[in-house]
């Protein structure tokens, strides 16, 4: 069983991805992953990646469909994968539907974690957390007792702090890429009937057990 995990970013993609990891044994695979760890690996590959990020570029599809396609055909991990944060265009589906078939596997489920951008745009922009003891909170969902100090009393910090790229403007273009690019890919795989929508605004363990239902229904 390969799935996708689906969202706009703040979704929680990533959150459910490794709750599946753990419950389910499934190997989490994310295009940043990958890229740390063949940058580690030190192979040829590797020294090209490093020139091209050292330049600031952007590491071609055809990079990560290389990267890809060593996980998809590795017997360890083959036909147990959950893919978080990937496809992000309509090019990316359709060749990963490629290799897929190459190594006699598919896709069997798109969990889509359905989320309104309000309440996202809220949980991004309002993201803060402690100075010291890094303590997160949320400006709109779960502020301080006090504003701009850390109600944990073992830590005495009044300086909350907040991630530069964390901001409206910000969490507003990712959206906008998400649906320009990223959003077409669903009626692409709704055509294939795999698509199993979620609502992702339910607390983060009534999501979990969603999604472990549709799972043992495939
Ligand atoms: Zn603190």
């Amino acid at each position: 069983m390969n799935l996708i995990l689906f969202g706009p970013p703040g979704a929680g993609k990533g959150t459910q991805s490794s709750f599946l990891v753990e419950s389910e044994k499934m190997f989490q695979l994310s295009t940043g992953d990958l890229l740390r760890a063949e940058l580690k690996s030190g192979s040829d590959l590797s020294k090209q990646l490093k020139e091209i990020m050292d330049a600031g570029k952007l590491v071609s599809d055809d990079i990560i469909n290389n990267l890809i396609e060593k996980k998809i055909s590795d017997p360890s991990v083959k036909n147990n994968i959950i893919f978080d944060g990937f496809p992000r265009n309509l090019e990316q589906a359709k060749s990963l539907d490629d290799m897929l078939d190459k190594y006699n596997q598919k896709i069997s489920a798109i969990i889509n974690l359905k989320v309104d951008y309000s309440v996202l745009v809220k949980r991004i922009s309002g993201r803060v957390s402690c100075s010291i003891c890094k303590k997160p909170f949320n400006e709109f969902f779960d502020p301080p007792v006090e504003p701009n100090n850390c109600s944990n009393n073992k830590c005495d910090s009044r300086e909350l702090i907040k991630r530069s790229d964390d901001n409206e403007s910000t969490v507003t273009n990712r959206l906008k890429t998400y649906d320009d690019q990223t959003l077409p890919i669903l009626d692409y795989y709704r055509k294939k009937g795999i698509v199993k929508d979620v609502d992702a605004m339910k607390a983060i363990n009534e999501v979990t057990g969603e999604i472990k239902s549709i799972i043992s229904n495939l």
